[in-house]
């Protein structure tokens, strides 16, 4: 079987006063509405990766991730879709969250690990899986080359060039990936990665080793704490933007990579004029397993 998905993204212009006043125009990829659950850039990342599953002739996807991973979710449903069967191997003591709930209803079996066994990933792969081989080890979060050259072809998706470009990182190959695109093309579009954990310098190296002799933005102070950390400013900040403009974003990625715009456009960052793109990554099923932080 073919592994691909139609990309359905389209560009969205978002209006507001703050844009006029400061005369920035801002446009988000909405690379969320590619698919609902192999959504964003989980789907970018799969695309090569599970080809070359089917290359090798693998027939079990094998993948990490914690309760609420996307990548975990996106794993599942693509292997449901294209016609794998899979493992989940999740951090943690076993809980009920929706992301859980949906990836077993996909079909994925789920084996759950305490978080010292977790940092051992090829470990488990070998303690699991070493003497199947179907097995196809995918590492957490998709990440890795093939991940970042499925992420690199959403330049060549854009009809215009931006002068800014922002997304958040996690691993960093999403913005490795969009930084490929951008000095193959030799574009003149800047790239601004925010990173969503504290303490992510490390991240700045890791898309650096990914893509030799890149330039890019780091924005280090929007990290609300560390990973899925939120207070209440971040979280009135998603409730007015998502009930303002219908576009649903998350607190623990693309929500604080929005807010991180903002802030930048309101201390003026950008010079008038700028025309700034931000890419939506998806993974908006995350938020249900946050609803309680949510005073509504
Ligand atoms: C996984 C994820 C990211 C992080 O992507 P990396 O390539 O790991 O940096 C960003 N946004 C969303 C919505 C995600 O689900």
């Amino acid at each position: 079987m073919m592994i691909d998905l139609p990309i359905n993204s389209p560009l969205e212009e978002i209006f507001n006063p703050l844009f006029k006043l400061k005369e920035i125009e801002l446009f988000i990829k909405r690379d969320d509405m590619i698919h609902p659950f192999i959504s964003g850039n989980k789907w970018r990342k799969l695309k090569y990766i599970l080809q070359e599953a089917v290359a090798l002739q693998k027939q079990h996807l094998v993948t990490f991730g914690g309760a609420h991973s996307n990548h975990l979710l996106a794993t599942a449903c693509a292997a449901a879709k294209f016609g794998f069967s899979s493992t989940g191997i999740v951090r943690g003591e076993p809980v009920d969250s929706p992301t859980i709930f949906l990836s077993k209803l996909f079909g994925m079996q789920l084996i759950f690990e305490d978080r010292e066994s977790y940092l051992d990933k090829n470990g488990l792969f070998k303690k699991h899986f070493n003497n199947n081989p179907n097995a196809y080890f995918i590492d957490e979060g998709g990440s890795g080359s093939l991940g970042a050259k499925g992420c690199s072809e959403l330049i060549e998706e854009l009809p215009e060039v931006f002068d800014h470009i922002f997304c958040a990182a996690g691993t960093g190959t999403t913005a490795a990936g969009i930084l490929s695109g951008i000095s193959s093309k030799s574009l003149n579009s800047k790239m601004h990665v925010v990173p969503v954990l504290k303490g992510a310098d490390f991240l700045k190296q890791d898309i650096e080793n990914l893509v030799k002799g890149s330039f890019f933005e780091f924005h280090s102070a929007y990290h609300f704490g560390g990973y899925a950390k939120t207070n209440d400013e971040l979280l009135r900040f998603i409730k007015d933007f998502t009930n303002s403009t219908g576009i649903l974003i998350d607190p623990v990625y693309t929500g604080k990579l929005l807010f991180a715009i903002y802030d930048l456009i309101s201390k003026d960052y950008f010079a008038r004029g700028t025309r700034i793109l931000m890419v939506h990554t998806g993974g908006t099923t995350g938020i249900l397993g946050m609803a309680d932080r949510f005073k509504l």
